[in-house]
């Protein structure tokens, strides 16, 4: 028999050679024993850290009463669910998935389908911005844009163009009369924590409104307080028609949605989209549960105040270790620290790794510094005080060169 060379699970990441056995608050525990700070969150997924006590006890009670029972019938939690988050939010109306590309497709739908019931069936493009992030399904790949991603996989989808962020002329000059929308994260996560100006994102309504185009929020990263405010949009104030949200959302049980305000959503009827696993009692019980824990009184506005203080210690990072840091990056917990081209990110996150931190590095050398919003302080310090350590080692690396 032929010896295989191909791993049992398909090669596309390249991944750690690190298994982790156990996960407690900021905290991971590798098979080997080691302990390490977890600022990766499972990239913005794990908001309440790892076994938060609520999300335990909601996963294990609902896992005794029911699971899933198809979207053939009604769901409860589904329904509470939905309520609530849209009355947290611009939306009046939500569908449920499994993941944020399934969000950022199934709200590309709802945009093409709004423009055919308006008598507009030829508009069915979409503008996006370069160093976006959209996922990894055909469509949402066109819509990131990533020449690398999109390599061999044939034709990208048709439709998606790139603009510059931040540069409202070049978003008008591309408007023409087959577009439908616009799509663009309120702060760039994978592009290396690059924010759009409030300036902007009013330019950009300004121009939906004018031609009659749908505003279209990847909130995929930014949403569920990970920057501070319940949505990223919330800094700028400027709404959206439509949004894509996950992550966050199910504290690490795999789900998303796209929501959008009723107008948005009129040629979404009976029949037009579905999933099966979609918002299932399970997904949304946890995600409920998450909620919970979100909306209570302070606990977002702490994750703005403990944002400000890492803020100022990254900055901090910066003046101390000028040849190794450049700049701070983002807010809340959404942040991210630029290395200056002589660090390459890899080589930072592999020495955070070694000093027993995890972090997830980013487009334009910056890695990622994404604590759970339940992190405190003392968290914060310990995590600093790597990063600090990470400098040093490479600085003292440069002198003995
Ligand atoms: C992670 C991410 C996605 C894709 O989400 P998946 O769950 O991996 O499909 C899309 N957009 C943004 C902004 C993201 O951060």
């Amino acid at each position: 028999m032929e010896k295989l060379v191909i791993t049992a699970v398909m090669p596309t990441y390249g991944r750690k050679d690190v298994v982790f056995e156990r996960g407690e608050g900021n905290y991971l525990y590798a098979t080997d024993g080691r302990r390490y700070l977890d600022f990766t969150s499972g990239i913005a997924v794990n908001a309440l850290g790892h076994c938060h006590p609520a999300l335990v006890k909601a996963l294990t009670e609902q896992g005794q009463k029911l699971w899933h029972t198809s979207n053939l019938f009604r769901i409860g939690n589904g329904e509470k669910l939905a309520k609530r988050l849209t009355e947290v939010s611009f939306a009046d109306t939500m569908f449920f998935c499994n993941s944020g590309a399934e969000a950022i497709e199934g709200g590309i739908k709802l945009i093409r389908k709004y423009q055919f019931m308006n008598g507009q069936p030829k508009r069915y493009k979409i503008i996006c911005f370069q160093a976006a992030f959209h996922g990894r399904l055909l469509n949402a790949l066109a819509a990131t844009g990533n020449e690398k991603y999109l390599e061999g996989f044939g034709p990208p989808a048709p439709g998606y163009k790139h603009a510059p962020l931040n540069n409202t002329n070049v978003v008008r000059d591309m408007v023409d009369d087959e577009t439908a929308g616009i799509l663009v994260e309120p702060i760039q996560g994978e592009g290396g924590i690059r924010a759009t100006t409030t300036q902007f994102l009013k330019d950009l309504r300004a121009i939906c409104d004018e031609f009659g185009l749908l505003l279209f929020y990847d909130e995929i990263h930014t949403g569920f307080g990970r920057t501070g405010k319940m949505w990223g949009y919330d800094w700028s104030g400027v709404k959206p028609d439509v949004a894509a949200i996950a992550k966050g959302m199910g504290g690490g049980f795999p789900i998303g949605a796209f929501m959008a305000t009723e107008k948005a959503a009129v040629g979404m009827v009976p029949g037009t989209h579905g999933s099966t696993y979609g918002g299932n009692p399970l997904a949304t019980g946890v995600a409920n549960a998450v909620l919970d824990e979100l909306l209570k009184p302070g606990f977002i506005d702490a994750v703005r105040e403990k944002g400000e203080y890492l803020k100022g210690q990254l900055e901090g990072l910066v003046k101390k270790h000028p040849k190794v840091y450049v700049e701070q990056r983002g807010m809340g917990f959404l942040q991210g620290i630029q290395c200056t081209p002589a660090v390459p990110a890899g080589d930072m996150v592999n020495r955070l790794q070694s000093l027993g931190m995890l972090v997830p590095p980013a487009g334009e050398n910056v890695v990622r510094i994404f604590p759970a919003l339940i992190a405190d302080k003392a968290a914060i310090d310990e995590g600093i005080d790597i990063l600090s350590k990470a400098a040093q080692s490479f600085e003292a690396a440069k002198a003995a060169e």
